[in-house]
């Protein structure tokens, strides 16, 4: 099959190359010292080991899974990178760590990431991956009687740093994320969700306008830190002009400050996840905006870059350097939004 994978990866594009040797490399793996075995090699290639944290990014968002078969993709046929891959994307971009996300609700999915297989990903690669565990809602009981809290102090007890991706495409306050909440407050482990527009044709938490069901989570689990992050949530930097702007990536300046900016003054837990476009945009679309929504809260937003194909454009990296070296925003909130809120949070 490698064979085969070789001569047809020379005619195509880079992006089926990077498969193929993603593919490669995990067969590679599973076919050596652990042939037979579903296990895989666990020790850390030496040019992996930790880097100097303070001189490049902690990204608070991103995705790998070990190779799937080469026909396991989305249906424009990308997929995640390979762990080898997104070291090497790591590597490009100057990120030094990186918080590798589990997905486990089905919605808008090709394939799952469960809890187990991050970890193991991560183990590989110490000082590099930090795993994050995840549930659905529905699991072990579907219903509000289900008792998360034993597994999810297992999970915590093995290393896991937080719970997500988030994605159910339920009601952010449905009554079963509403007892899983509760379990995550009292586990003591930040979650990370994303926000959709509604049920149906995609996937996360379902909020409307004005984002009233985030308000009544944050204030009903105070103890629990929200790391906010998508299209939905990220649009309300500014006063929604359409409800159309939840889906997307609005442009042009914040006039009015929005819903996100008196949630995050109102409610110390919630802080704010800037990966993929959505975060990027609402930074960006308005630079001096920008620049002062990072030094109020310099405390709780976090860099990002949702690395989940291969290759990807990273745009909030060279942003990221221009803040740096222009000194558009104060080194201390620079710092803080690069690793050291990351790094504080994930202790
Ligand atoms: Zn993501």
């Amino acid at each position: 099959m490698s064979k085969q994978n070789k001569g047809e990866s020379a005619s195509r594009g880079r992006r089926d190359f990077i498969r193929s040797a993603g593919i490669l490399i995990g067969s590679a793996v599973v076919n050596g010292s652990n042939a037979g075995s579903l296990s895989y090699d666990t020790e850390a290639p030496p040019q992996t080991q930790n880097r100097d944290i303070q001189n490049g990014f902690f990204d608070i968002h991103l995705h790998t899974c070990f190779p799937r078969l080469p026909e396991i993709a989305r249906p424009n046929r990308t997929h995640y990178p390979s762990p080898e891959v997104l070291i090497e994307m790591m590597n490009n971009a100057g990120i030094a760590k990186a918080v590798v996300l589990s997905t486990l609700s089905p919605e808008c999915r090709y394939t799952i990431v469960t809890p187990e297989e991050t970890l193991q990903i991560c183990n590989k690669y110490p000082g590099r991956l930090v795993p994050f565990c995840n549930f659905d809602p529905r699991y072990l009981t579907n219903s509000t009687k289900a008792n998360f809290l034993p597994l999810l102090k297992a999970y915590k007890k093995a290393g896991f740093k937080g719970v997500g991706e988030y994605i159910p495409n339920i009601f952010l306050d449905d009554p079963l994320n509403m007892n899983f909440f509760s379990q995550a407050e009292e586990a003591g482990l930040p979650l990370t969700f994303h926000l959709a527009p509604q049920k149906g044709g995609y996937y996360g938490c379902v909020d409307d306008p004005g984002l009233p069901r985030l308000e009544k989570v944050l204030k009903s689990f105070p103890r629990l830190i929200f790391l906010g992050h998508s299209q939905v949530f990220w649009s309300e930097i500014g006063t929604l002009k359409n409800p159309e702007e939840r889906k997307g990536y609005p442009k042009g300046a914040v006039e009015r400050e929005g819903r996100v900016v008196e949630l995050m003054r109102k409610y110390s837990n919630l802080h704010g996840d800037l990966s993929a476009g959505s975060g990027f945009n609402a930074i960006a679309r308005d630079p001096e905006f920008g620049y002062r929504f990072m030094e109020e809260f310099q405390d709780r937003l976090y860099f990002g870059t949702d690395i989940a194909n291969v290759p990807q454009n990273l745009p909030i990296v060279p942003y990221f350097r221009k803040l740096k070296e222009e000194r558009l925003i104060s080194a201390e909130a620079y710092e803080k939004i690069a690793w050291k809120n990351a790094a504080n949070l994930l202790k």
